[in-house]
This record gives structure tokens, sequence and C-alpha cells, in this order.
């Protein structure tokens, strides 16, 4: 008689229960599954263990004294990048689901973990195992929402597949790091994405309403290098509000509270990310971790346009001002925010320094809504390497 492995006896969660990391909860989908069980260690949120998980997945973690790796996690590798081909209608150029068709194509992994949106809302996640090109296509784009792609989890050792892409941004990739050896699977790829900022539906629609002048026909959004949102509408039309125009104090408690209290922003387990914010305007940023990372992408190198990361400017004094200024949620009258977009765009930092600005923006920030949100976590749950970059800046109380 072959006994039940013990997460096995364990149970999902009903959609309506609580969370185990209650508000910090990022709706990863681990708890939708029977792999609830491990949630104490697995969870990012209430068992921060990146540089456990980082040795686990590429057999070191990062090396604090090589700043590149301080900020942009164990990597052997980094580039920019674009596709010759663009897909049409994806995030960026594609890169992520082109190389997860050459998987699937090839044979290398029989299925892979990707999000699509239901047939009601564009921006509702609706996480699946695409076992064909036309569904991993289906699931192109950012759907720039609290998306529980670990809830598939349960159908992958049902089905049996030995041989798994998994495609997810940082919380979602902490969590399945823990669970991996649980999955019953030969193989395990994972194809990461930076992430911040993330909301859940309602904020979301907070977000359009307050920043774009048409919600409604918004296709998808991101924050660019160029210090500008830009949204893309329905009729292909682009519209572009400057960060410093954003109504801080309106977007405050927009953002999910997990997003707020994450230091995972460059997904540091990942084998291979795909980003845009360490390359040059209309360039996709590659971060190769370890050398199945580098598998990968060398599936797909003959159909990119490739070229060295640079970093130009000095993030510092920019990111010593925004802290004040987002803490009280001063919002620039649009004429200032248009000329001081222009400015920075200018002379401010580019490159791996705009990445810098932007992790160092976002961890100070985070650092204090947990110091002031969850004073009694703050030791554990900020990783070392973030606590180097926050000391770098004097900090408010
Ligand atoms: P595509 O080929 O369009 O594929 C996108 C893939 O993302 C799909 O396979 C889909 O399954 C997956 N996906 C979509 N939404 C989610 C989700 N909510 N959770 C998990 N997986 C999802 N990059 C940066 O450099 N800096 C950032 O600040 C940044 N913020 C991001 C915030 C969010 C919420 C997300 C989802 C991504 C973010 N990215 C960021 C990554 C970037 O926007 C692109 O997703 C990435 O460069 C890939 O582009 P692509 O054209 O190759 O992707
Ligand atoms: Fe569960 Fe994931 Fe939420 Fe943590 S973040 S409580 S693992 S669903």
């Amino acid at each position: 008689m072959t006994s039940l492995s013990p997460h096995k006896k364990a149970k999902a969660l009903k959609p309506s229960s609580r969370r185990p990391a209650k508000e910090l909860c990022s709706e990863c989908g681990l708890c939708d599954t029977y792999y609830i069980h491990y949630v104490k260690e697995a969870c990012a949120f209430i068992n921060q263990q990146i540089d456990k998980l980082e040795e686990q997945t590429h057999t070191r973690s990062r090396n604090f004294d090589n700043s590149d790796e301080l900020y942009f996690g164990v990597h052997q590798d980094m580039m920019a990048a674009r596709k010759k081909q663009p897909v049409p209608g994806a995030q960026w150029t594609g890169i992520v689901s082109t190389i997860a068709i050459e998987m699937l194509n090839r044979g290398i992994v029989e299925g892979v973990v990707c999000v699509q949106n239901t047939k009601e809302d564009r921006f509702q996640p609706m996480p699946i195992i695409a076992r064909t090109p036309e569904e991993i296509l289906a699931a192109r784009v950012n759907k720039p929402t609290l998306s529980p792609n670990l809830s598939v989890l349960e159908q992958v050792e049902k089905s049996g597949m030995k041989r798994l892409l998994v495609i997810g941004v940082g919380c979602q990739i902490q969590a399945l790091r823990a669970v991996e050896k649980q999955l019953g699977l030969e193989k395990l790829y994972v194809l990461g994405t930076p992430c911040v900022d993330n909301v859940n539906r309602a904020g979301l629609q907070k977000f359009l309403e307050t920043t774009s002048k048409s919600p409604d026909t918004v296709v998808h959004y991101e924050f660019m290098q160029d210090f500008r949102v830009h949204f893309k509408h329905e009729d292909g039309s682009t519209e572009t509000v400057p960060f410093f125009g954003l109504k801080t104090n309106k977007l405050k408690d927009v953002f999910a509270p997990s997003c707020m209290s994450c230091f995972d922003y460059v997904n540091s387990l990942a084998d291979l990310v795909v980003g845009y914010m360490g390359a040059p305007f209309g360039w996709q940023w590659i971060v190769v971790r370890n050398e199945q990372g580098q598998q990968m992408l060398d599936l797909v190198t003959d159909q990119l346009e490739t070229g060295p990361v640079m970093s130009k400017g000095d993030r510092t004094a920019a990111v010593q001002q925004s802290i004040p200024a987002y803490d009280k949620g001063v919002t620039l009258p649009m004429w200032a925010a248009k000329l001081m977009g222009v400015v920075i765009e200018k002379i401010g930092p580019k490159g791996l320094e705009y990445a810098r600005f932007s992790i160092d923006s976002h961890f100070t920030r985070n650092y204090l809504y947990v110091k002031r949100n969850h004073p009694e976590k703050l030791d554990s749950h900020v990783p070392e390497f973030a606590k180097r970059i926050v000391e770098q800046y004097k900090l408010p109380e």
C-alpha cells in the first residue's frame, strides 16, 4: 500500500477564508492547494528565507560585496535584448512568451504555468497550465493584479507531468521554491519577471480612475524608464503621465500590503529574469541567474537583438528627495510634474542606475511601511541585502 504524502491530507482553503499571512497575503495561490500544508515555511510573508533558497537554487547566495549582485541578485550574465519581431499584444516584445513556446515546442517541458485573463475582464487573472503555444500566447501581457499562479499546482501533480516551466513574480516563486521538492517533478524551470506595486482588482480600478483620462479603455500600462506611466488604449493610442504628477495622496492605499512589504523586486529565485528596468528605453532587460537560465535563453537568441547593459547618472539625491515627498503624499501640479519629468529624463539615472533608483525608492518606502505597520517582523522579514540598500538613506521616523 502506498502512503499519502503529508500534504495530500491537507485541505485547500476556501476562497473566502482568511489566509495565514493575513493582510500581507499576496494571493500567490499556494493556499488554494493542499500544499498549504507547508505554508508556515513556504509563504514569502511568513518566513522570508531568500538567502537559503538562493543557495538551494543557485548553489550560493548573493555576494554583498559585489554591488550588482547586492542589487540584482545572483547572476552570471545580464544584457539588454528585444525580439527582432515583437509578439503583437505582449507586454514588451514578448521574450517571455517566446521562451515558453520554444520550451514546449521542443518537448523540454510538458506544461507551462502562466496566467490568462477571464473572458469578462481583461485584468482579472486566470492561472492555467498551458499545453499548447496558443494557450501560452493567450497568457501574454501583464495582468497588473495579484494573481494566484500557484493555485494550479495540485493539477500538476495529479496530471503526472514531470517537466514543468513556471512563469511568475517573486512572491509566487519564493513559495514555489520552498515546495519544489514536494511536487514530484523531474525538472522544474522558472522564468521570472520583476514585480512591484501590484494591486488587487479594486485597487487597480482606483489607480486607473485616478491616473488615466480614459480608464475603461486601458489595455495595458507600465511605469517606464522615462519616468512616465505609459497607458496603452484599445484604439492603439498611448497616454503618458509623469511619475511626479501621480496623485500620491490618493494612491497611498492602492498598492497591496504584500507589495508594500516585498523586497524581492528582482525575482531572486528564478533561473532567468526578463524585465525592462535595467535596459535602455524600448529594450528588455535579461538577468541570467544560473546555467539552466542560460539554456532557456539559448533557445531564443537567434530571435533576439542583444546589447550590453549600461549605467549612467547618480540616483542617490533623487531617491533621498523622493522619500519625504512620498511619505507626505506630495503631488506636484501637472505643469511642474511634466517639467520635472523632462529634466530628470535628460539628466537622470539611466540603464542599471535607473533600476537601482527604482529599487532604492521602493525598498526605502517598504522598509518604512513594515517598520510602522509590522514592527515585530522588521528584523526577520527584511532580507540582509535590502537592509544594506536602505541603510544608504536617511529615513523619517
Ligand atoms: P509577455 O510575453 O507579454 O508575457 C508576460 C507573462 O507574464 C505571461 O506569460 C504571464 O503569464 C505573466 N504574467 C502576467 N501577469 C502576471 C502576474 N500578475 N503574476 C505573474 N505572472 C504574470 N519589470 C521591470 O523591469 N520593472 C518593474 O517594475 C516591473 N513591474 C512589473 C509588475 C507586474 C505586476 C508584472 C506582472 C510584471 C512587471 N515587470 C516589471 C515585468 C515586465 O512588465 C514584463 O512582464 C516583462 O518584461 C516581460 O515582458 P514580455 O513582453 O516578454 O512578456
Ligand atoms: Fe498563502 Fe501565498 Fe497568501 Fe502566503 S501569500 S498566505 S502562501 S496564498
